[in-house]
C-alpha cells in the first residue's frame, strides 16, 4: 500500500496512527509487529498528528 493511501485511509479513519512495513508497504495492524506478507519485523509508525494536510 502506498503512502498516499495511508493518508487516505487516515483522512477517513479518524486519528489512529498507522502502521506500515518498511520492507513491502503492507499496512499492518497495530497489534502485529511483523508483516504478514513479507515477514519483515521493520514496521514504519505514521502519526496522523505529524501530518498537515490541506
Ligand atoms: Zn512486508
Amino acid at each position: 500500500m502506498s503512502l498516499a493511501t495511508a493518508v487516505r485511509r487516515w483522512l477517513s479513519g479518524g486519528d489512529e496512527v498507522l502502521y506500515e512495513c518498511r520492507h513491502c508497504g503492507t499496512t499492518v495492524e497495530p497489534t502485529e509487529w511483523r508483516c504478514p506478507t513479507c515477514g519483515s519485523d521493520e514496521i514504519a509508525e505514521f502519526d496522523p498528528a505529524e501530518y498537515d494536510a490541506p
